[in-house]
């Protein structure tokens, strides 16, 4: 065995913003060119960018570079940029371009949501009163419970996750000011209305069946 008297190594690997499925005006009219635009260019980047620089800090506190730190201080920011890089690539792949989105789920998706909420028109409203409800930033989420096959409703506040252990997400939809703002101004319920155009439920179909 070789021996080595050098500092052990540290690497921290990084994060890359990942290509949209589609191009920027593919979801028009639901979601405008320069709001995806200024979505995906400007805040997502910024939490690739952001979580990037976190681990980079947090690898100069395992090499002992870092003179002083607050770990809380990177921690939670960190998991914040993290999940907001992973959110909206969920975000992107789980909608569809315009005319290829939206209808209903098939498969065995259907068969579950029929069997727990009645219809999927029952389905629809119960996630949509939950996105209505949200207090403030964040995201509506779908989860799906192996042991029960539940399929579970809840919010996300900000990037901080509020669904169970091992509780795969299979929809969301990001209801950040900065996802709706610029063109449905305070209408949020609108851009949500307009979301259910684009869902790709071959996508939140793949999330069930690789399980
Ligand atoms: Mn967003």
């Amino acid at each position: 065995m070789e021996e080595n008297e050098g500092v052990p190594k540290v690497e921290f690997k990084k994060y890359e913003l990942k290509p949209l499925p589609y191009t920027l005006d593919a979801l028009e009219p639901y979601i405008s060119k320069d709001l995806l635009d200024i979505h995906y260019n400007g805040h997502h980047k910024g939490y690739v960018t952001g979580a990037n620089n976190l681990l980079t800090r947090y690898e100069k506190v395992i090499k002992g570079d870092e003179g002083s730190y607050d770990l809380q201080g990177i921690i939670r920011p960190l998991v914040f940029n993290v999940n907001g890089n992973k959110l909206h690539t969920m975000f992107w792949n789980n909608m569809a371009p315009t005319g290829k989105g939206g209808s209903k789920p098939g498969g065995k998706l259907a068969d579950l949501i029929d069997r727990q909420y009645g219809s999927f028109e029952k389905f629809r409203k119960a996630f949509t009163d939950v996105a209505n409800s949200l207090l403030g930033t964040g995201w509506t989420i779908l989860y799906y419970d192996k042991e029960t096959e539940n399929l579970n409703i809840s919010t996300v506040e900000n990037h901080f996750m509020n669904h169970i252990a091992e509780m795969p997400v299979l929809l969301i939809v990001d209801e950040f000011e900065h996802a709706y703002y610029l063109q449905y101004k305070n209408k949020r319920v609108d851009f949500i209305t307009a979301w259910w155009n684009l869902v790709n439920w071959d996508d939140a179909e793949n999330r069930l069946r690789k399980l």
